[in-house]
């Protein structure tokens, strides 16, 4: 089969042996649609140590089932599903508390440590966790997000521990940060104020009615206060740029949480003596991706949608180009699907 792998910081594509089933928990998929995630740029630039060198890349996915082990219970041949980009056990401490990304059987595994889904078939563990079934009215490319960056998005709007009426200031217009917000309003949020660099992004989420607000950076300390006198109920960190932790912790009011959802290239600095008596929760890390049915359901009775992220296709053999454009962003690329 053909297979994208990241080998000594490059891309290229290879031929692989079709993945079999090696613990009877598993499932092989055949993939019908997969995305590119910014995750998967941070593997080639060398800012994952845990990926393996040789790896093929990939975690964000739909496909049909083509086979299961014989301790896979809810799926079968011929299933359609979504894929969670996370691999997780559902038994261990962590799993049971459903902080999934923590399992100790697991974590981000696909497209990292084991190989991915950029692929023909791929191999998933602990299928009855990390698959989705999807119902007849919704498509492969309906789905295409739910496992990674709509998971991390409602995670986004999930810490923030929303009350209804909120306003929730979301930094970063992308991909996530775009899911984000309408997981917020899915979570009581009354205002959502998108901050962006990109006026396009900012336009869009404003088109699509999942902001209310839009602010560019430079100004926005001043057009949340004008928004709401304190500053923002709880604020979604979802760009990782150079000042955007800076950003998030001002615009937030005291007593809010800062969701930092963002996956930073370099340490960030948090001045405490400068913010003592704001009184912030600041929330971390990487997304616990544990309501793909909810998520699925949702968008099944079009209450969500993540369409509108799909802004450029390519087959698999021009899998490259596809690289290239979503890590330029040209040609206002939010995100790609690659089809099979
Ligand atoms: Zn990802
Ligand atoms: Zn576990």
């Amino acid at each position: 089969m053909k297979a994208l792998i990241c080998k000594n910081g490059k891309i290229e594509t290879v031929e692989k042996t079709v993945p079999v089933i090696e613990k009877n928990t598993d499932a092989i998929i055949k993939v019908t649609l997969s995305s590119i995630c910014t995750s998967d740029l941070h593997i080639i630039h060398g800012f994952v140590p845990l990926a393996k060198d040789g790896v093929v890349l990939g975690h964000e996915f739909a496909g049909e089932v083509v086979e299961t082990g014989d301790g896979v219970k809810d799926f079968k041949k011929g299933d359609r599903v979504s894929v969670n980009c996370e691999t997780f056990c559902g038994v261990c401490g962590f799993c049971k508390k459903g902080f999934v990304n923590n399992c100790i059987n697991g974590g981000w595994e696909l497209g990292c440590k084991i190989d991915g889904c950029q692929a023909e078939y791929v191999r998933v563990p602990y299928a009855d966790n990390g698959l989705t079934k999807l119902p007849d009215n919704v498509s492969y490319e309906n789905a295409l997000f739910v496992g990674d960056i709509l998971s991390s998005g409602y995670w986004g709007a999930e810490l923030c521990e929303i009350t209804k009426g909120d306003t929730i200031a979301v930094i970063g217009a992308g991909p996530v940060g775009l899911c984000a917000m309408q997981c917020a309003k899915i979570l009581g949020a009354g205002k959502v104020i998108a901050v962006d660099i990109d006026k396009n992004r900012l336009e869009l989420a404003q088109k699509l009615g999942f902001a209310d607000f839009i602010s560019e950076p430079e100004n926005c300390e001043e057009s949340i206060k004008e928004i709401t006198k304190y500053g923002a109920d709880a604020v979604i960190e979802a760009a990782g740029g150079e000042n955007t932790f800076e950003l998030a912790y001002k615009i937030a009011r005291p007593n809010a949480v800062v969701a930092l959802v963002a996956m930073y290239e370099k340490n960030q600095i948090l001045p405490l003596p400068e913010m003592y008596g704001k009184n912030l929760i600041f929330k971390t890390g990487g997304v616990d991706a544990v309501h793909c049915k909810e998520l699925v359901k949702l968008i099944a009775e079009g209450k969500i949608t993540t369409d509108f992220l799909i802004t450029h296709r390519f087959s698999f053999d021009n899998i490259k180009d596809a690289y290239k454009l979503f890590e330029e962003k040209s040609e206002n690329c939010l995100k790609v699907a690659v089809e099979y």
